[in-house]
């Protein structure tokens, strides 16, 4: 106890980069006595400082008033299937006596993932699970969103496609802080470091997912828009919502019934157990003033991009990205990580033709227990991850000083030459 109790505090105020620098310094200094203060000079150049990184140190993580809030109230459930009431109300009272939480809660988003608590019977399955959080702490990192990863069963019964439900109900409650939360399923990876979702489109929405009206309310087609990504507002609507939702789950005594009412109302859809994906589209078509209407179907960028659609197109892409480089002497400047959205925003000015997709999703791929879709050919789901995922570190990477040459090979890094690619 004495030990854990005199580990430098800064070690526990930043972010994900924070604590693996601070765990680096500790891991390594197995003889270090924590009973004795670091030496100062040691984090005093603010390169093996611990401390916060930008933007994050503008909130008091110190104060927690005695005051009574939700958290007092033994009537208040984190579980899905217990309904909770008030909840703007009481997020709001946390904010006001949080008041430093408060400048910027509109833009605060966390990232919630997650896998399943048992080892992957596919023998690189716990390999790509790896990478693939990688990718997406990467992505938090630049951007300064925290996440947070889930892999146990919040609701034992609720389990593959219907885990998230419970994953942000809880989160909802321990970030009254966060206005966004953005799902995303382990098989989809951000393709694109520098795109953020546009948030100020969605003011008058309460959850954004990809998708397309005329498959929605046309065809009505159970894949007509996407549930494995989206983006979910902080606030009572999205409580009262994925309680609805979530009636469609295994877990429901109408579970059965719910797997025959989607088949009757997709026409292309041939599983006859209840899916998230069909109980969210069935809400939107069926539900339309109550819950359609708040919930933004985005096409104008790939929030959740088809990868047999894009996995062929990135070793263009990346030409297309390198061509504007050559040309433009501003975007091939060696900068730091930190500064990445400063380049990002410059380089908005100068994209032509294919752009990166933002999230390229592995549907059918299943890379835990590699029971993919039969459509996959042979391992096309896992070379198919391979090169998005080399696609996407090449971006992380620049700022390092390093670049995958070969896009099907992860293991192979070259430095990249001053004033690179002129
Ligand atoms: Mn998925």
């Amino acid at each position: 106890m004495a030990k854990s109790r005199n580990i430098p505090r800064f070690c526990f105020y930043g972010s994900i980069t924070g604590i693996l620098i601070c765990l680096y310094w500790l891991w390594s200094n197995p003889n270090q006595n924590y009973s004795q203060k670091p030496n100062p000079i040691l984090f005093s150049d603010g390169v093996t400082s611990c401390g916060s990184p930008t933007g994050v140190n503008t909130v008091d993580r110190l104060n927690n008033p005695d005051n009574y809030t939700f958290y007092d109230d033994p009537t208040v459930n984190y579980s899905i299937g217990q309904p909770l009431t008030s909840w703007d109300e009481r997020r709001r009272e946390w904010l006001n006596l949080h008041p430093s939480f408060k400048t910027g809660v509109s833009d605060r988003v966390l990232i919630l993932t997650g896998s399943q608590p048992k080892p992957c019977k596919n023998p690189i399955g716990d390999h790509l699970q790896l990478r693939l959080f990688k990718n997406k702490v990467d992505y938090c990192r630049i951007h300064g969103y925290d996440i947070y990863y889930s892999n146990t069963f919040l609701h034992s019964e609720m389990r593959s496609y219907w885990t998230k439900m419970p994953v942000v109900r809880a989160a909802m409650l321990a970030h009254p802080e966060t206005e966004w939360f953005l799902w995303i399923d382990s098989d989809a990876i951000f393709t694109d470091m520098d795109f953020k979702a546009p948030l100020t489109r969605y003011k008058d929405y309460n959850m954004v997912i990809h998708g397309w009206p005329d498959a929605v309310f046309g065809k009505k087609s159970w894949v007509g828009a996407n549930a494995g990504v989206f983006l979910m507002r902080n606030c009572q609507w999205s409580l009262d919502f994925m309680e609805v939702w979530a009636e469609m789950g295994p877990q429901s005594p109408d579970y059965e019934k719910w797997g025959e009412i989607q088949r009757s109302t997709f026409p292309d859809k041939e599983y006859p157990k209840s899916d998230d994906q069909s109980g969210l589209i069935y809400l939107i078509i069926k539900e339309k003033e109550t819950w359609g209407k708040k919930i933004y179907l985005e096409n104008e960028y790939e929030l959740s991009g088809y990868w047999l659609n894009l996995v062929g197109k990135f070793l263009n892409i990346s030409n297309i990205y390198e061509d504007m480089e050559k040309s433009v002497r501003r975007l091939r400047r060696r900068h730091a990580e930190v500064n990445t959205e400063h380049y990002a925003v410059v380089r908005e000015k100068y994209l032509a033709g294919d752009r990166r997709p933002f999230i390229t999703h592995f549907t059918g791929c299943q890379q835990c227990n590699g029971d993919h879709n039969p459509i996959y050919v042979g391992d096309s789901c896992w070379d198919g991850m391979e090169i998005a995922l080399n696609f996407a570190d090449n971006q992380v990477l620049r700022p390092y000083g390093f670049v995958h040459p070969d896009l099907r090979n992860g293991s192979y890094v070259r430095p990249v030459s001053f004033d690179y690619p002129a």
